[in-house]
């Protein structure tokens, strides 16, 4: 059935380099908190999707992580994430702070985006006008002509993301120039948990290590939660899902050593991976034939 109006659908890239109040901005956006935010720059890891599901239309955003030299593998993965992220999507968010003048980083980033090989339709974004001195029109003004310069062919709009300041006018501005088109995820779907992902595999992977060749196959790991607790890292819990009853025990271990040894393991590569103290908490579950079941493979990690 055709709908009477059109709906129209898209990926945004937020970009910008750190603490320009990207996350900040998708999450007001969102009315509530997906990406984290730090006053520490590179919190947010992995890219992230925030989805705003509207009565005619739903925005992926795309939470980059900043474009910086990498100095390890999680960061040449968030370098080629940023590039995905921008090959992906029908429009760029350049957020800059406003209340600074323009860092080297900035340019760079500027300069990625002019520089792509396709078009994308692009929106200046300056952020934190909040910090800017009450009825200084004039240095707003300043500011903005000064961003402009290095992404002249962007349209320019002001906000405060803590504060509220046409952040409404910007959310229009974005759903103006999307496509139509359907929807790419279900409604109550608010993002799509990269991370989390990957904390499953990692979870898995050290499950396999361990278990070497006492489980061959069909260890799935499912993540049932993970949660944020601010400066005392990530809470996860999982669950090890094995194929058949014989195994639960060589899962667990002689009183849970094996458990404990996955768990350890798993939990100082999720730390590693995203940057932050974890608390993991594993139990094991059987589920018969899994890997028949097409669903729970699709569900699974495994
Ligand atoms: P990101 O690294 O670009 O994702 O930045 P965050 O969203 O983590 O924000 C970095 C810091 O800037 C946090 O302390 C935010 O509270 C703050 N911030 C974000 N937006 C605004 C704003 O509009 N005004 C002010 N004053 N602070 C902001
Ligand atoms: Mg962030």
């Amino acid at each position: 059935m055709k709908a009477a109006y059109q709906y129209k659908s898209g990926f945004v890239a937020v970009m910008g380099r750190p603490n320009v109040g990207k996350s900040t901005l998708v999450n007001a956006l969102l009315g509530q908190k997906i990406a984290a935010v730090s006053p520490r720059p590179q919190t947010t890891r992995k890219h992230q999707l925030g989805i705003l599901t509207l009565e005619d239309a739903q925005i992926v955003f795309v939470d980059t992580p900043g474009v910086h030299r990498p100095r390890h593998k999680l960061g040449e993965r968030m370098n080629e994430e940023a590039q995905d992220a921008l090959m992906h999507c029908e429009l760029v968010l350049f957020l800059v702070d406003a209340s600074q003048h323009p860092t080297d980083e900035d340019r760079l980033l500027a300069s990625r985006i002019t520089g792509l090989h396709f078009a994308v339709k692009t929106m200046l974004v300056l952020n934190k006008i909040d910090l800017l001195p009450a009825n200084s029109a004039q240095e707003l003004t300043e500011r903005q002509a000064v961003f402009h310069a290095l992404l002249p062919q962007a349209d320019v709009f002001a906000i405060s993301a803590t504060r509220g300041d046409n952040r409404e006018a910007l959310l229009a501005a974005m759903l103006e120039r999307l496509p139509e088109g359907e929807p790419f995820y279900p409604e109550e779907q608010v993002t799509d948990m990269f991370e989390r992902d990957i904390a499953g595999e990692l979870i898995r992977e050290a499950a396999l290590i361990l278990l070497r060749e006492e489980i061959p196959h069909g260890i799935a790991v499912r993540v049932d939660e993970f949660t944020e607790r601010g400066d005392t890292g990530a809470f996860i819990s999982a669950t090890v899902i094995v194929e058949r009853e014989s195994h639960k025990p060589i899962v667990i271990g002689q009183g849970g050593s094996m458990l404990k040894k996955i768990g350890s393991a798993a939990r100082k590569e999720i730390e590693t991976m995203s940057g932050r103290k974890v608390f993991l908490e594993l139990r094991v579950k059987v589920r018969k034939n899994w890997r028949e079941d097409e669903r729970a493979v699709r569900q699974l990690v495994g």
